[in-house]
């Protein structure tokens, strides 16, 4: 049976492996839940976005929300990637793993006044930009440190819902970057501001993205506003494409990396603008693939309607099913000779939201270790500590070394800075 996702993590006999790792060992080592990362799976992704950009400068900027794990930063970095930030607290991460401030570009559209000052006594390499008001805040903050911010303006490129309905934060009617007729006015605005630098151009049209064409689209969009601004005298140095690029959960056929990359390239230099350097900010295409959840099952409760698998992760651990009704394949760590039965997997949280998979077919006792497969993006880095407990531990894997590269929350941990109130 092939699994979809990772090459890196699949059956041997009947034991699942990630890497030369069995799954059901590094449970017993580390307890459960287990969120379980292939970092050769994360360095072959890192190697298909810049095998096609090789010969050209370029940047790939992992967009760190995805996951920001101190050790998957570590990983990104040594495999010469820049970040994609969003905070302040996402530049302090990215600092602390080493990162080179000029290999940063900060994204977002409510960046504040404290995190402007923090990512310019940083020195990060641009700013994405993603509103008039702002640009102007950013010139003060800016003027008052004495520093220059170097800024791109993101640019919403309007790519038509009607034929690539999908797509979720290039439309009109989002709340992200500058709307497509105001750029040109609005860079004419920034090479007035004091403290401001034009740097280049930006724009990311959505998430988990499946084809080519609305990023072609989007890119033609971005290149005609290149031509315009550059038409006014402003030089615009780098292109920035964002991220966005779909991966497999279940039967999707995204493209591979450096095949867009590729069609994206041959696009760029029909027009004539292959000098430029090329920026781009995959988040999930890097690390959704390289990770797996593993829960043990605590109970079965077979029932008229439906029957359930009551596991020990639960929505806080993964909020994808519940928050966007995502679809994550569920399989056994150890398969069993037996006919399956079709279960919701739910976890222990008092809410109906609180489920990981429905109408599953599995062959599974209590006691028994699942695995939610492709869970390395937006898992780990969107749970909370609802119903008080504390995050999953984490594993990094290489070939058959495992290290922990963190601890399980404890309770203790969670209430530690929370006071009571004086006794009367
Ligand atoms: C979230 C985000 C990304 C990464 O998106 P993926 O779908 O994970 O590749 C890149 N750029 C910006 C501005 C983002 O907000």
């Amino acid at each position: 049976m092939i699994l979809p996702g990772s090459p890196h993590v699949a059956y041997r006999g009947d034991t699942l492996f990630i890497e030369d790792c069995p799954l059901a060992g590094l449970a017993a080592e580390f307890g459960t839940p287990l969120f379980v990362y292939s970092q050769t799976a994360m360095r072959e992704a890192a190697a298909g976005w810049r095998s096609a950009l090789t010969g050209r400068d370029h940047l790939i900027c992992y967009a760190m929300k995805a996951n920001s794990s101190l050790a998957v930063l570590q990983t990104f970095i040594e495999a010469g990637c820049g970040l994609d930030i969003v905070s302040g607290g996402e530049l302090e991460r990215a600092l602390a793993a080493g990162a080179d401030p000029e290999r940063i570009v900060f994204s977002g559209v409510g960046k504040s006044r404290t995190e402007m000052r923090q990512a310019l006594e940083a020195g990060v390499l641009c700013f994405n930009v993603e509103s008039e008001a702002e640009l102007d805040v950013l010139s003060a903050v800016a003027t008052r440190l004495r520093r220059t911010a170097r800024i791109s303006l993101r640019v919403n490129p309007d790519v038509d819902a009607g034929t690539h309905p999908y797509i979720s934060t290039g439309l009109k009617a989002n709340k992200f970057g500058v709307a497509h007729q105001r750029a040109v006015a609005v860079y004419r605005h920034a090479t007035t501001l004091p403290g401001i630098e034009v740097a280049g151009i930006d724009c990311h049209i959505g998430s988990q993205i499946t084809e080519v064409g609305p990023y072609l689209d989007a890119l033609d969009r971005v290149l005609d506003l290149v031509e315009a601004v550059e038409a006014e005298g402003i030089r615009l140095h780098h292109l920035d494409l964002g991220g966005g690029l779909g991966i497999t959960y279940t039967d999707e056929t995204p493209p591979a990396a450096d095949a867009l990359v590729r069609a994206l390239l041959e696009r760029i230099d029909e027009r004539g603008h292959g000098h430029r350097r090329i920026l781009f900010e995959p988040g999930r295409a890097l690390v959704g693939n390289a990770g797996v959840l593993v829960s043990e099952v605590l109970y079965l409760k077979p029932g008229d309607a439906k029957s359930f698998c009551i596991v020990d992760a639960a929505m806080n651990d993964l909020m994808r099913p519940a928050m966007y009704e995502a679809w994550m394949g569920i399989v056994p760590c150890r398969r069993r000779d037996a006919a399956p039965s079709i279960y919701d997997v739910v976890g222990p949280i008092c809410e109906s939201g609180d489920w990981l998979g429905r109408d599953r077919a599995l062959a599974v006792e209590a006691g028994d270790l699942l695995a939610v497969l492709s869970a390395g993006a937006y898992c780990m880095s969107m749970a909370s500590n609802y119903n008080t407990r504390g995050r999953a531990a984490e594993v990094m894997v290489r070939g058959d070394s495992a290290w922990l590269i963190r601890e399980r929350e404890k309770p203790s941990e969670l209430f530690r800075g929370e006071r009571l109130l004086p006794k009367v």
